[in-house]
């Protein structure tokens, strides 16, 4: 009797005591890894460290969400605008949002309310590629993650905003910088933070890093590019591949391979699954071979930094084909499956514990650089559709110029697709483009572009260029596509309210039915959206919100396609939406 009263003080001790603590600690491992299943907060880069983009909320839903109504906006102010790229993260009521040039806002989520806002101090100098974008933070602890445009790893205090710690990824003067949101995974030597790095244009080496989150430092880093040998623990580990297996001479030294949209995790397998960028430079002539791992996917172990398999979307890359897209595991037919859209046109299913390629199909239409996918997933080249080596033309400056569809900027870019537990669908934000593209000599010099390329980017149809499209992984099946005039830049969120949420260009936020496609609501929010939206509960509603701001690559590197949305507007904003009241209620 005693004996069991001894036990009950010392288990409601126990309870009280775990409860305290789990508090003062902030967010957990755990919390991040069962993240999609909690709907009063979003934690991660996709509303699930998988990358699915899927809730299981379903307070709005295909029958209300005609509905929906602003609840409030915040301007991020600052005299420069540009493109707003990020999800934000929602824990305890506090939305944590970055912005462009390097902010980040910590606001209030029920009144719109300013808690702390960051600013990081850019040198002189900088060289991001493709905008002065931030595609978001991540959380652990009681700290905020993100990194910056002169490529610094910067954890801030989640309550005052203050500098915790501050770590460099990359020299910024080299062409390193930093646009992705860091992903946070469990491994032997405890939480990691894991980022990769932009530069490819500029030659730089891409790497997978992972740090310790309390201080910041190196566990370990794994070059993309074979030939380089990664770190563990301060000591050098293994070669990435073998040199010169796929890379000709001293070529790989430069190779690019930036792997910088950052990454997924899969709890499953236990695997981080990252994307890698082109290999350098575009000239394609000058480095011979399949050039691994450029324009590929890599699994990772996270105790080791290893890499468990790979799988090149476009092995030999000639057209800038990043293959950084997001990986998104998933389980169909009782098989543990990742799916990715590739900026090569292609949609890629593979069995996520070995890489193996399980099928795929072109999402993109009229692709003309490969007649199609090979039974191991291997593209089927046109090799005339690989822009001419300059060494053999009349004055050995500028190769043979082709027309490739997609154009560079992918039939899918870095904005990510969402995919349904509802439906079994993908929903693939996608782009009909293409590109008249030529080749120059190029040689490397730091700091200086490094893409002996020119090219024009032109669409190819008349009425669109953006494409939303729902995509059945398994038949190959597009089972809808909803066309937009400017090129779709923003991400999709999916939910069990059977709606499929997205941003255009144009300004609209818009839901869609997921099963058809139909259009049931939309809203101008007064400049161009180049975000996912994402969706939580406060106080027993369901929210959507989103940042705004036009921006990114598009504006920057478009060629034809450039000219016909300037007349967009720039804005920058975070803005939510709920049902009225008394609706929310039935
Ligand atoms: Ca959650
Ligand atoms: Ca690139």
């Amino acid at each position: 009797m005693r004996l069991s009263r001894a036990i009950l003080a010392a288990a409601s001790i126990f309870t009280i005591a775990a409860s305290t603590s789990a508090s003062a600690e902030g967010v957990t491992v755990d919390d991040l890894l069962k993240d999609q299943s909690t709907a009063g907060d979003v934690l991660t880069n996709g509303q699930d460290i998988r990358g699915q983009r899927y809730s299981p909320l379903d307070k709005i839903n295909t029958t209300n969400v005609a509905s929906l109504a602003p609840a409030w906006v915040f301007q991020y102010g600052g005299e420069k605008q540009r493109g707003q790229e990020a999800q934000a993260i929602v824990s305890d009521g506090v939305i944590y949002v970055t912005a462009s040039y390097s902010r980040v806002y910590a606001i209030d989520a029920k009144t719109g309310t300013e808690i702390w806002q960051y600013e990081s101090r850019l040198p002189e100098g900088i060289l991001p590629c493709c905008d002065v974008i931030n595609r978001g933070a991540a959380i652990l602890g009681n700290k905020i993650y993100f990194g910056t445009l002169d490529a610094q790893l910067v954890a801030l205090d989640k309550k005052t905003g203050k500098v915790a710690w501050r770590k460099r990824m990359g020299d910024f003067k080299a062409g390193f910088s930093y646009s992705a949101t860091p992903l946070i995974v469990p491994s032997k030597h405890g939480p990691l933070i894991v980022t990769g790095t932009s530069g490819s244009e500029f030659g730089i080496v891409g790497t997978v890093d992972a740090r310790n989150v309390e201080t910041g430092e190196l566990v370990w880093s794994r070059p993309t590019i074979e030939g380089h040998v990664g770190t563990l623990l301060g000591k050098p580990s293994t070669m990435t591949g073998k040199k010169n297996e796929s890379w000709p001479g001293d070529m790989w030294k430069w190779g690019g391979g930036a792997a910088w949209l950052g990454g997924t995790y899969d709890p499953d397998t236990k695997q981080i699954f990252m994307g890698v960028g082109n290999p350098a430079p575009w000239n394609s002539h000058l480095r011979p071979g399949d050039n691994k791992w450029g324009c590929g996917r890599i699994a990772l172990n996270p105790d080791t930094g290893e890499i468990n398999w790979g799988f090149q979307t476009t092995p030999h890359d000639g057209w800038d084909y990043d293959g950084v897209n997001e990986v998104i595991s998933f389980d169909a037919g009782g098989k543990k499956l990742a799916a990715t859209a590739d900026r090569n046109g292609f949609f890629y299913v593979l069995d996520r514990t070995n890489g193996k390629f399980v099928n795929g199909f072109a999402f993109a239409e009229n692709i003309t650089w490969a007649k199609g996918l090979d039974k191991n997933g291997r593209p089927i080249y046109n090799k005339d559709n690989y822009p001419g080596d300059p060494k053999k033309s009349k004055d050995g400056k500028k190769g043979k110029g082709v027309f490739v569809v997609p154009s560079f900027l992918g039939g899918k870019n870095q904005m990510p697709m969402a995919y349904s537990q509802q439906t079994g669908l993908f929903y693939v934000p996608s782009n009909e483009w293409g590109m008249d593209l030529w080749n120059e000599p190029v040689s490397y010099k730091k700091g200086a572009a490094y893409l002996g390329a020119g090219f024009t980017i032109k669409p190819i149809f008349k009425d669109h260029i953006g494409s939303l499209k729902a995509v059945d992984p398994i038949s190959g099946k597009i089972v809808w596509a909803v066309k937009n005039k400017a090129p779709l830049w923003g991400g999709i969120l999916s939910t069990a309210g059977g709606l499929v949420f997205y941003g255009t260009p144009e300004g609209y936020l818009k839901a869609l039915d997921a099963k058809t496609g139909k259009e049931l609501w939309k809203f101008q929010t007064g400049s161009g959206i180049v975000a996912p939206p994402t969706t939580w509960e406060q106080d027993g509603e369901q929210i959507i919100g989103v940042s705004i701001g036009w921006g990114g690559a598009v504006p920057l590197w478009g060629g034809e396609v450039a000219k016909t949305v300037k007349h967009l507007n720039q804005g920058s904003s975070y803005w939510t939406f709920k049902l009225p009241k008394k609706m929310a209620a039935n």
